[in-house]
């Protein structure tokens, strides 16, 4: 009898044995995997460092934003239109001399509707038409000066002799120094066709732009800069945030934002008429 208690005993000793080594087993690995607070504190503070890279906030202006929109073309000589190569390295260097800041076409419709710059001294190039000297004499230029510029194209002319192809628009976007916005797909003067034809234009180039672009285009530039308030309305509707005219004169939303100016750069323009071009402040 004596014999069988201590049995029974041995195995109640052992069972519970077993019992707490698996307990204490499971509770040493929940401590394992769960962080401490201290660590979980680090760890937070090492993904907000990672998330937020400090961004310099825009300066909100007390009076309405006036932006120089500078137009050009072509860069090359032969009319009124075009801008010889070295007038336009010139003016770009300019603009790199002098610190001006310049703005994508993003920025530009952020500027211009939020009021804010990024910047003091804001600039927005801007080159109509989309020709190809715009690849082989602007973009140079471009990434010699670290200048952007927002070209306007024509969708319906990417297969023409001397406009830009879609590689070409895409290549030359790949190296931030150039965006594109909406001339329309066949440039056609908005004034002298109908409602829907204008649709059309307007529509279907920012449907080409976005899809082969990949991004939302928000900038519309009229042909010729021809326009009227039906032009506006239309422009509206089909997405754009802004649109440019040829109008001469800085950029003010109070022109509406359908219907903004632009600075028109000439061949043979002396630089100090190119910086009285520029000569804004804002505050
Ligand atoms: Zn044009």
């Amino acid at each position: 009898m004596k014999k069988h208690w201590w049995i029974l005993g041995s195995l109640i000793a052992l069972l519970a044995l077993l019992v707490g080594t698996v307990a204490w087993q499971q509770q040493t690995s929940k401590q394992a995997a769960a962080p401490t607070k201290d660590s979980r504190t680090k760890q937070r503070t090492a993904r907000s460092t990672v998330a937020k890279p400090k961004v310099k906030p825009w300066i909100k202006l007390k009076q309405p934003l006036k932006l120089p929109i500078l137009m050009y073309h072509s860069i090359s000589s032969g009319n009124q239109l075009r801008v010889p190569s070295r007038q336009f390295q010139q003016e770009m260097a300019y603009l790199q001399r002098h610190h001006y800041r310049t703005l994508t076409a993003d920025e530009a419709v952020r500027a211009l509707t939020t009021n804010t710059i990024p910047s003091k001294k804001v600039v927005w190039v801007t080159l109509d038409d989309a020709y190809k000297d715009n690849l082989t004499h602007g973009l140079p230029v471009l990434e010699q000066t670290k200048v952007h510029a927002t070209i306007n194209a024509i969708t319906g002319f990417t297969h023409k002799a001397n406009h830009l192809t879609l590689s070409e628009m895409k290549q030359m976007k790949a190296t931030g120094r150039v965006d594109f916005a909406s001339h329309t797909v066949q440039h056609l003067d908005l004034n002298e066709i109908t409602a829907a034809q204008q649709k059309t234009e307007l529509v279907n180039a920012k449907t080409w732009l976005d899809a082969k672009m990949h991004q939302n285009t928000k900038v519309l530039c009229y042909p010729a800069g021809r326009a009227d308030g039906t032009t506006h309305r239309l422009a509206k509707q089909a997405g754009y945030s802004i649109a440019l005219t040829t109008q001469e004169g800085l950029a003010q939303m109070s022109q509406g934002r359908y219907n903004l100016s632009r600075l028109r750069v000439t061949p043979g323009m002396t630089t100090a008429t190119f910086a009285s071009l520029l000569a804004v402040k804002n505050n």
